[in-house]
């Protein structure tokens, strides 16, 4: 058995003074909730300002699984596989286990290294640099192909002398960002597209909890695009934990504005009734905000001017982190969290189905007023249906 236990360490919730314990027991429940699919193989607790993940069984087998969801938990800032011993006063015990160690993860291996100790626990009779230094000696006795490098080694070995000791030489990068559960919930708007999905990830990464909403317009957006989106909202799930997805009938709307409005204003006011009915259901769910993939100029929906018409219909904040992004730079974090792949199927989507050919970029609110009032004798019931008959998927 190379590892029986994970030390992982978080960055910013150190930062949190009186609340932290809060964040460390949201972090704490996360990462159980990480790891279910396992049952009780693993314990997951928080020891002196770090969190462990310790086993009894052998978990070499899916090791590279049980990584790979520890690295989708927001707060985790690095994750490290360690071998851990009982804590021992004696250097020859503490020496034994670290042979023992560096056997296992690298046998024979060509490498250089150095050895770092940290001696938090001060019954250990030695300091810490002699530590290192008689450690990286016996390991140069031992392991012939090794080669000391205190500036740049290969390999560093981490000894942390606490009520028990820590052996890891592998540091894992976690997400970072804050635990889910520790910022109050937003809804996010959530398209078949590449921003959205991103835009989700990014306030979860914050510790926001997330709801999302979808409109779609059957017949003319087809099933598969509706099961397109609740695959987007399962990724994004799997950093933000559980995504209530309402799906909301857009299609009667869709067409009285269609019949009922300047075409070169359609997109603006169909995002101006998706922010009211977003808002309506928000205020159902207790989520605080709003949360869309916009960025500034990257089609005539979001020039500056067609963002302030969209956003003067939401009384809540809208949170739009992909503001200042550019669309390769979107692309590289929806690769980064698997959402590319699936994002980019070529099925419709109900605003490039009631699309006009040349949409107003500078849209004037007085204009945009002037065709609301159009709609207004039934526009009220039409929304009211639609938040009626949404469709919930837990995702
Ligand atoms: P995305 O890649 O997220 O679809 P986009 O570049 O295609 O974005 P738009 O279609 O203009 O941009 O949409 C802007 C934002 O409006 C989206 O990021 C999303 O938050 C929201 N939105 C658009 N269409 C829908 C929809 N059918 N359901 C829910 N939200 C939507
Ligand atoms: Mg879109």
């Amino acid at each position: 058995m190379k590892y029986q236990s994970f030390l992982i360490k978080y960055a910013e919730i150190g930062l949190k003074g009186k609340n932290r314990y809060k964040f460390e027991d949201t972090l704490v429940s996360r990462v159980k909730n990480a790891l279910s699919a396992w049952g009780s193989v693993f314990r997951v607790y928080k020891e002196q300002e770090r969190i462990y993940v310790d086993s009894d069984v052998d978990f070499s087998d899916y090791y590279d699984e049980v990584v790979d969801k520890l690295k989708k938990v927001f707060g985790v800032y690095t994750i490290c596989p360690i071998r851990k011993v009982d804590f021992t006063t004696d250097y020859k015990n503490l020496s034994k286990e670290v042979i023992s160690f560096v056997d296992d993860i690298y046998g024979e291996r060509n490498f250089t290294f150095k050895v770092k100790t940290r001696r938090i626990n001060k019954t250990f009779p030695m300091h810490s640099d002699d530590i290192s230094a008689d450690l990286g000696g016996d390991i140069l006795e031992r392991f012939k192909n090794t080669t000391v490098d205190v500036h740049n080694p290969e390999v560093t070995i981490f000894i942390e002398i606490r009520n028990h000791i820590n052996i890891y030489s592998e540091k894992v990068k976690g997400p970072g960002g804050l635990p889910v559960g520790t910022s109050g919930k937003a809804m996010l708007l959530l398209s078949g597209g590449i921003d959205s999905p991103v835009a989700g990830y990014m306030v979860a990464k914050r510790g926001v909890v997330i709801d999302a909403i979808y409109f779609h317009a059957p017949p003319y957006t087809s099933d598969r695009a509706k099961q397109k989106v609740i695959d987007l909202a399962k990724i994004v799930s799997e950093y933000s934990g559980r995504v209530k997805l309402h799906i909301i009938n857009f299609t009667d709307i869709q067409l009285k504005i269609y019949e009922m409005c300047p075409h070169d204003e359609l997109t603006i006011i169909m995002r101006r009734y998706m922010m009211r009915i977003a808002e309506a259901i928000a205020k159902k769910e207790e989520c605080l905000a709003l949360i869309t993939g916009e960025s500034i100029g990257q089609v005539a929906s979001q020039t500056v001017e067609s963002l302030m018409a969209t956003n003067e219909v939401a009384s809540i904040p809208v949170f739009r982190p992909l503001i200042g992004f550019d669309k390769e730079e979107i692309i590289n974090i929806s690769k980064k969290i698997g959402a590319f792949d699936t994002s980019i199927l070529p099925y419709e989507d109900c605003c490039t189905i009631f699309v006009a050919k040349h949409p107003v970029t500078k849209p004037k609110l007085s204009h945009i007023y002037k065709s609301e009032e159009k709609l207004k004798e039934i526009i009220d019931e039409l929304v009211s249906k639609a938040i009626e008959t949404e469709e919930i998927v837990l995702c």
